[in-house]
């Protein structure tokens, strides 16, 4: 798969997952804007030095590639970059990320706003700042970075999952408006050897997980021969698989008391139909809420006829 002709910009490229993908891009022909604000782990400092030193790699390899600087809460200024320097976009990877792990009482406000700037805001705002462009040339390639702990929360991550789990709907909604214009996002939660797994993880684990076990499913969906969009994929060590939620068949709780027309539905009402709430035998996969339509309007329908 190549990638000439195409701008790939990826965000927290200088250190960790970011740059793997920035360097197999410039590998694969794509010009390249490397951005990192350099910081530390947690949202301090900043430097220029880890997104010059990827750029240099590329360079010396023969591919192309821009530094920026900026920190993604200013998301116009990255995408300049790219059309500045390459005159197009055409993917964005949103993948610049921090940590500020504390247990759920201890999250000051501090805490919880910076985790939101970087990987909430940061991604709204560079991916709003490419979206006009790939409207116009009907083009646009567009990656959320999720993580297991916003699928499934983790102890000590509150602020994180919840941002984590946020890009999920931001994904899905730029999945359906993106369609009409040929615009494909997913979202990816990967698990893989870096300074910020190495907080929670031995060292042996951190260097089995590489993140080149990641970089293949970001380039196969960027590229311009994938069709997926919407997608939600868990990835590590090798493996990949996709996510989609599953509803169990549910209970129609509500009665309707025929002679008097009045429905009647109680807490006692939830208890007693609990086991089949949560039955999950008989599953449902929807992929929009236009699916709960029917269902919907038989439920509407059954609340009015008693049946
Ligand atoms: P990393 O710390 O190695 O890389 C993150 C990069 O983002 C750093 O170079 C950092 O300087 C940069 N960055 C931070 N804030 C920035 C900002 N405001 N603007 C621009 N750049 C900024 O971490 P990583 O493990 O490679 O993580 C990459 C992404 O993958 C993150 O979004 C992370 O949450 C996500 N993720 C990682 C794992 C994992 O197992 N490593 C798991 C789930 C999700």
């Amino acid at each position: 798969m190549n990638f000439s002709g195409r701008v790939a910009l990826i965000t927290g490229a200088g250190n960790g997952l970011g740059r793997v993908y920035a360097l197999q891009f410039a590998e694969r022909g794509a010009a390249v804007v490397v951005n990192d604000l350099g910081g530390d782990m947690k949202g301090g400092g900043a430097s220029s030095r880890p997104a010059d030193q990827v750029v240099n790699e590329i360079r010396s390899k023969g591919g192309r590639a821009v530094a920026n600087y900026d920190s993604v809460e200013f998301g116009e200024r990255l995408v300049a970059t790219a059309i500045k320097s390459f005159g197009r976009i055409d993917i964005v990877v949103n993948n610049a990320g921090i940590l500020r792990d504390k247990s759920f009482a201890r999250i000051s406000d501090e805490d919880w706003d910076i985790i939101h700037k970087v990987h909430m805001l940061g991604a709204f705002k560079v991916t709003r700042a490419a979206w006009p462009y790939m409207k116009e040339q009907k083009y646009g390639k567009v990656i959320m970075v999720s993580s297991p702990s916003g699928i499934y929360g983790n102890f000590g991550q509150a602020n994180y999952s919840a941002a984590k789990l946020g890009l999920v709907g931001l994904s899905n909604t730029l999945a359906k408006e993106g369609a009409k214009y040929n615009i494909h996002c997913n979202a990816i939660a990967p698990t893989a050897g870096s300074r910020l797994l190495a907080t929670v993880m031995p060292q042996d684990m951190i260097d089995a997980l590489k993140p080149e076990y990641i970089s293949p499913l970001v380039l196969y969906l960027t590229h311009e021969s994938c069709e997926e969009t919407g997608g939600l994929f868990e990835l590590a060590a090798g493996w990949i698989s996709k996510n989609r939620w599953q509803n169990s068949a549910g209970a129609f709780v509500a009665k309707k008391n025929l002679e008097t027309g009045e429905v009647h539905m109680t807490p006692e009402d939830v208890r007693d139909s609990w086991d089949q709430i949560t039955d999950f035998s008989n599953p449902e996969y929807r992929t929009s809420q236009a699916e709960f339509q029917p269902k919907l309007m038989s439920c509407i329908e059954a609340l009015q006829t008693g049946k």
